[in-house]
């Protein structure tokens, strides 16, 4: 990882980490004032946010989070009507509270857009392409926050999109505004990404990059990581040939909540059709994503000694009744593998950006010196992402992994922090830190 880290901020296409530049070139420190409002869409919700920032060490007075369906015939029509009704739910929300200066002074806002943005500014980027189901055509390749801020412009709303950010950069702003030792961020939830505080001089592709701190967040998009040394299986491969878009984010295939319970499906598909434990082989075993990973969870942390849940869900999802307790066991262990492997290369995908920032405890990928010789500094990643907060064998997994490849003195100094709705709340947070006034 932290070599394709390098070959990624080396050249354009180094690697199939991108590495995108963000021009966030400076967290939230705790100190904004105000009333910032956010807008997070990224997925079949958006989210429309206000937070008021106390100005004192770290205080948000009060946050208030609003969530919305968005109409499926606007996922594929034109970005006017998605932008116009995206600033109608803004303007209601904006008239429905109580910020008592709403008419009086502008807004700063922050827009949290979790597609593939080549950005060109801080408050403004270029969509590559269009995931998760939305297919607006006239939107591809053109400036995402221009278009908001069109919209803005016809509701009346006296509001500038201040930044244009992925969910990763918003988790990391939440962390870091909470805690200033905060480097990077991780989201495992649908998919998964990751983003870190780089140095500038670091970013070579980008010759002559200044910025007043001297460094900037990178997006990793790391769900699109590969390397030879990933333990890849037959059920990965397959897995990958029939998704529609196969060589594409091969470790968010083998780590994220989309994929983990169609590859147990895989794995008990294959003991079904080898072998006679689960009896004939059902339809819905061959159906894809027929098992989800909130079941496979169930599965796998059912502590009943007679499995019951395990039965249950291969009856009723998997439509394979009667199933002996020595096949249930046999699933569990199926599920516990899977998920161990997911949360054993997450773990090492965070320590490879830890050692790319010399934070590892080696003293950097190229620095020679030896471990006792490092004073190690506390440093903290900001987690997202309901396969982190929900799913506790995964994030057992995780920890422990992290401890056996960092030491345990090491991993001592390093700590992993939930950054609950960070995605939203910290686009709202960096509105203020790269607002006009601030
Ligand atoms: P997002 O879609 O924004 O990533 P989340 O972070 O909530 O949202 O992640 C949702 C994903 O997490 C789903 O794909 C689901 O597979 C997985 N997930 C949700 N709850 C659980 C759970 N209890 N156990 C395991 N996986 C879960």
């Amino acid at each position: 990882m932290a070599v394709e880290m390098h070959a990624g901020l080396a050249s354009e296409g180094g690697s199939k980490l991108k590495m995108l530049l963000t021009y966030v070139d400076n967290l939230p420190s705790g100190s904004e004032k105000g009333t910032y409002y956010a807008l997070d869409l990224g997925g079949t919700y958006f989210r429309v946010l206000r937070v008021e920032l106390g100005g004192q060490k770290s205080s948000i007075l009060d946050q208030y989070v609003e969530r919305q369906p968005i109409p499926e015939q606007l996922m594929s029509g034109r970005s006017e009507e998605l932008f116009d009704f995206i600033a109608e739910s803004l303007q209601q929300f904006v008239e429905k509270g109580n910020d008592s200066e709403q008419f009086s002074s502008r807004k700063e806002l922050g827009f949290t857009f979790s597609f593939p943005v080549k950005q060109t500014s801080v408050s403004s980027g270029i969509l590559i392409k269009w995931t998760k189901g939305f297919a607006i055509k006239d939107m591809v390749a053109k400036e995402v926050a221009g278009g908001l801020q069109q919209a803005l412009v016809r509701k009346g709303l006296n509001m500038r999109v201040t930044v244009l950010v992925n969910d990763t950069v918003g988790t990391l702003a939440l962390g870091h505004y909470h805690d200033a030792d905060t480097v990077a961020a991780v989201i495992i939830g649908t998919g998964t990404n990751a983003c870190y505080w780089e140095r500038t001089d670091a970013i070579i592709k980008c010759q002559g990059l200044l910025t007043a701190s001297g460094g900037m967040v990178v997006n990793m998009e790391w769900g699109n990581f590969w390397s030879s040394h990933l333990p890849r299986t037959s059920y990965d491969i397959e897995l990958d040939a029939e998704s529609p878009n196969s060589n594409d984010q091969g470790f968010e295939k083998m780590i994220s909540g989309m994929y983990l319970g169609d590859i147990v499906r895989r794995v008990i598909l294959r003991m079904s059709e080898e072998s006679d434990i689960f009896g004939p082989v059902s339809s819905s075993l061959s159906s894809p994503f027929a098992l989800t990973t909130p079941s496979m969870a169930a599965m796998h942390e059912d502590d009943s000694p007679e499995l019951t849940e395990v039965a249950r869900i291969l009856k009723g999802v998997l439509e394979i009744p009667d199933v002996p307790l020595k096949a249930r066991k046999l699933v569990v262990k199926v599920c516990d593998v899977v998920t161990r492997r997911a949360a054993r290369l997450a773990a090492a995908g965070i320590v490879g950006i830890l050692k790319k920032i010399g934070r590892d405890g080696s003293g950097g990928i190229t620095g020679g010196r030896s471990r006792s010789d490092i004073k190690m500094r506390r440093t903290v990643v900001a987690v997202e992402g309901s396969l982190y907060t929900e799913y506790t064998m995964f994030r057992e997994y995780l920890h422990e992994a992290l401890h056996e490849i960092l030491g345990e003195e090491i991993s001592q100094h390093v700590i992993i922090k939930v950054s609950e709705d960070g995605s939203g709340i910290g686009a709202a947070l960096l509105a203020a830190s790269h607002s006009s006034r601030s």
